[in-house]
């Protein structure tokens, strides 16, 4: 009889550590972004990582009981990283696209952006008929680097690995202006008093996170997290907190 109750308690403990080692397994959410795209995420004064993005992934994992870890790389590694298992997620003011929806899924979308144009001061480029012939500055595997290769040309279009890069080559005449989402460019152009932001929108788009497209379980979770944070008004909160309210 005593051999059958330690039998069944070993049998027990065996469950409970499986689940719960499993369990610590999970806790860890692996976000990836590529901070260097204010407000969305950036490295902060103290050196940790800040922003749009970072604080609703917080508020996501806190959700699910699991806690945040940013990984910082280049933009154009994030869908190769989601599609490899090496993040969970990524979070980066990532556009929606069809292209993109072959590698990962998307959660729900849960921000707008626009393809804005940086110019210097007095630029003859006045709109987005303009951009023909010139020498377009972008960040490499984003969006804005897609539509200005396809509609303006290879050639024409030059590419770094991040938007500050960008920013940097057209203060110093290398390019003649940058594509690049509204909110990061804002932030780039406040620093420079001499550039400015065209009044004219190149593209509309609306962010969302990439997933795995095997993890639809954490997909399913991160969407039903994501919706009580809209719901609640927490994300509003969040890009109010960034962006000032309109
Ligand atoms: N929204 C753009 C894209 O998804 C740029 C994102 C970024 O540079 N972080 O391509």
């Amino acid at each position: 009889m005593k051999k059958i109750i330690c039998l069944a308690l070993a049998a027990v403990l065996a469950v409970c550590c499986f689940a719960s080692c499993g369990e610590t397994k999970k806790k860890e959410m692996v976000m990836g972004t590529n901070a260097a795209f204010p407000p969305y995420e950036f490295v902060d004064d103290n050196g940790g990582f800040a922003g749009i993005d970072v604080e609703i992934a917080t508020a996501v994992a806190e959700k699910l009981g699991m806690t945040l870890t940013v990984k910082d790389m280049e933009f154009d590694s994030l869908l190769t990283a989601v599609q490899s298992g090496s993040i969970d997620v990524a979070l980066a003011g990532m556009t929606v696209t069809d292209e993109r929806k072959q590698s990962v899924n998307f959660s729900d979308t849960y921000a707008t952006g626009i393809q804005s144009i940086i110019v210097k001061n007095g630029s003859t480029i006045k709109t987005v008929d303009d951009l023909k012939g010139k020498k377009i500055g972008v960040q490499a595997g984003t969006t804005g680097d897609m539509y200005c290769t396809d509609d303006y040309g290879q050639e024409n279009v030059k590419q770094f690995q991040n938007g500050s890069l960008a920013v940097a080559a057209l203060a110093n005449g290398q390019v003649d202006c940058v594509v690049i989402d509204n909110e990061p460019a804002k932030s780039f152009v406040a620093s420079n008093k001499d550039l400015v932001i065209l009044d004219t929108k190149y593209a509309e788009e609306d962010y969302a996170a990439a997933i795995k497209k095997e993890n639809t379980e954490f997909l399913d979770n991160f969407n039903k997290a994501l919706k009580e944070l809209k719901e609640s008004g927490k994300v509003k909160e969040i890009i109010d907190k960034y962006i000032a309210a309109k």
